[in-house]
């Protein structure tokens, strides 16, 4: 008998026992190689004996205490760790338990520190298509995933999607890459002209965009004529890097490749590394200081908030980074998996792109390479493919998502960084 709701509910799962390395093991003795980290989480790994011996002494001094009463030390590093990593003035740590709490976190922090600034008139964010930001209501809402979005839509706050920039698909013959990204970027302003530039908080984007695309990096100059346009209008840049940041691309924040700098930057994913759940929104001292001098107070917080075990573990899996040296070897590591990815499918009938940065890498699948045309999603693909990778013993992360309006699949790898070259 299982009484658990799941995601699909007529999935018969495996039973995971035990995870060792870059290895889960099912109940059965079983061994599936984690190529994908779950999705794009466990970048240490299953075992790290750094962050379970952290995990356990924290749990035999203190499992909890609540934000509204304590702080710890552990958070207070952590968020020091952060905030010194952190580009441009991203100076305070939000902590919370997930992608999606960063994300409604971040998006009512933007709020706020409107109001609080006298401009209440700003009530509506931009984001773009092919993203996803989320399943609460304010992540789906400014998200762009229209499967996802669908039976929900009447219970979305009003957003306006602008394209993604996402040049395999979009970009003209007779364009350059940097015209390409000059020109989606240039949507955005003209978006803000037609809804009243000081009407909208905030634009909201992925620096590599994750599960809806298929680890899609902008083109260069995109995300800076995107600061640009938002310093010209007022209206802040919002960052999500749930899944590409903390170390996926090569780089602590994936947005340290774009030289440009955030008013907001949400994480999760990788902070935890899957050891404890959490997350965290960074905001500016501007943001900051405009709430502390006026209100003093964010109208916001989670039971669960810089939980003591789970500030812990995230310490110790950010020690873990430095200590093993691993964002270069991040960075060695996705250029060997896509040489090898390139060489071993670049001629395969339905491969379209072998892209992505650092390790995050994916493979687009299309029905027609000449057309680019994708599977219909009524073929089901991205199941059949995760059930047969875990026949034979691979996790990888196939999605379905939607390219401006057409279906279209990828297969996501993520794997963790401790990956060697041969496996
Ligand atoms: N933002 C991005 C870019 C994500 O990829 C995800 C999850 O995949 C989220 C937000 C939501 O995070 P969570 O699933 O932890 O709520």
């Amino acid at each position: 008998m299982n009484n658990i709701f799941q995601r699909h509910c007529h999935s018969n799962l495996p039973i995971a026992v035990k995870g060792d390395g870059i290895y889960l093991y099912d109940k059965l003795g079983k061994a599936y190689l984690d190529a994908s980290g779950g999705a794009a989480v466990s970048c240490l790994g299953h075992s790290h004996p750094d962050v379970r011996a952290a995990l356990h002494r924290q749990i035999d001094q203190l499992a909890y205490a609540h934000t509204g009463f304590f702080n710890t030390d552990n958070a207070l590093e952590l968020a020091e760790k952060l905030t010194q990593a952190a580009p441009g003035n991203l100076n305070h740590v939000y902590f919370v338990s997930g992608g999606s709490e960063a994300i409604e976190s971040a998006l009512k922090l933007a709020r706020q520190y409107f109001v609080e600034k006298g401009e209440s008139q700003r009530t509506q964010f931009v984001s773009r298509k092919q993203s996803y930001h989320g399943n609460t209501l304010g992540a789906l809402a400014v998200g762009g995933n229209e499967l996802r979005r669908a039976p929900f839509a009447p219970l979305l706050m009003p957003t306006e999607h602008i394209s993604a920039c996402f040049a395999y698909h979009n970009k003209l013959e007779s364009e350059s890459y940097f015209d390409y990204g000059q020109r989606t970027a240039n949507e955005l302003e003209t978006r803000l002209l037609e809804m009243g530039p000081d009407t909208v908080i905030a634009f909201i984007a992925e620096p590599v965009v994750g599960a809806t695309a298929g680890a899609v990096t902008a083109e260069e100059g995109y995300f800076k004529r995107i600061r640009e346009i938002c310093d010209q209008y007022g209206v802040l840049l919002i960052l999500d890097e749930v899944m590409c940041g903390m170390g996926r691309t090569g780089t602590l924040f994936a947005h340290e490749q774009e030289d440009i700098h955030a008013d907001i930057v949400t994480i999760a994913k990788g902070l935890g590394a899957g050891y404890q759940p959490i997350g965290a929104m960074i905001a500016t001292s501007e943001i900051h200081n405009t709430i502390s001098q006026g209100s003093g107070f964010f109208q916001h917080g989670h039971t669960y908030m810089g939980h003591a075990t789970a500030m812990a573990g995230s310490l110790a899996v950010l020690n873990a980074f430095e200590k093993e040296a691993l964002l270069p070897r991040v960075q060695e590591a996705g250029d060997i998996l896509q040489t090898r990815l390139s060489e071993r499918f670049t001629d395969h009938p339905f491969v379209g792109d072998i892209r992505g940065r650092g390790l995050f890498r994916a493979v687009e699948l299309i029905a027609d390479k000449d057309t680019k045309r994708p599977f219909s999603t009524a073929s089901n693909l991205h199941t059949q493919i995760k059930e047969r990778a875990m026949d034979l013993g691979l996790i990888c992360y196939p999605m379905s998502g939607t390219i401006d309006g057409k279906n279209g699949h990828h297969i996501l790898l993520a794997p963790p960084f401790i990956i060697s070259n041969t496996q």
